[in-house]
């Protein structure tokens, strides 16, 4: 099973996600990964997308930049651990190339749409957790961490709105695979959430 955490900067899903494998993994063969970055070409293309280069990277590099780091890894890790029978907790997926790329910065959507399929092969998540939260606060949040933020962070707040905005409409268009958690109230009560859909989902 291939269960994925959505939403914009600083709505917790790293944490819930991590917090989510120590519930399971008692009970359960799962792993954790994460979009971009989870092969080797993977990290090095993920530190090329988030630090700030020299020149602007433009749109489309960068949204295939986002693809070759997923093509990567659905052929070497999604496809082979599910079909190992592993349960998949990914930090992103296809959702995070539509809000962010799609919504975001305004690229084609039916184009993205192609390319994503052309990356995961067809391959859908079976349960896609959006932890929706408002952009001010979760931002807010970031901004409390050290890091000043990454390149994308640093984007102004209606870059982020509209991510949002891409969020929302995803998961209207999608009500059985997009299940909207609200990420607003503190870490505790929002894997409680998490918690409740996971054993409604897959009870067994
Ligand atoms: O989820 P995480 O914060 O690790 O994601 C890394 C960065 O990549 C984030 O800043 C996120 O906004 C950005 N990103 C993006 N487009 C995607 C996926 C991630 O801009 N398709
Ligand atoms: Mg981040």
């Amino acid at each position: 099973r291939l269960i994925v955490f959505e939403g914009v900067e600083g709505c917790g899903k790293t944490t819930q996600l991590q917090r989510s494998h120590q519930w399971l993994k008692s009970s359960l063969s799962v792993i954790v990964t994460r979009e971009p970055g989870g092969t080797h070409l993977g990290s090095e293309l993920r530190q090329l997308l988030l630090t700030t280069p020299k020149q602007p990277i433009c749109n489309s590099t960068e949204l295939l930049l986002y693809a070759a780091d997923r093509a990567q890894h659905v052929e070497e890790v999604l496809k082979p651990e599910l079909a190992n029978g592993m349960m998949i907790l990914c930090d992103r997926y296809v959702d995070s190339t539509m809000a962010y790329q799609g919504y975001g910065r305004g690229l084609s959507r039916s184009l993205i749409e192609q390319l994503n399929n052309i990356a995961t092969g067809g391959l859908e998540s079976d349960l896609t957790l959006w932890l929706d939260i408002d952009v001010t606060v979760s931002l807010a949040r970031k901004q409390q961490g050290a890091s000043g933020g990454d390149r994308i962070e640093q984007e102004k707040i209606d870059f982020h709105r509209r991510v949002q905005q891409g969020y929302t409409e995803l998961a209207q268009a999608n009500p059985q695979r997009i299940v909207r958690i609200d990420a607003s109230c503190n870490e505790a009560e929002v894997q409680k959430q998490i918690q409740q859909i996971l054993l409604q989902r897959f009870p067994e």
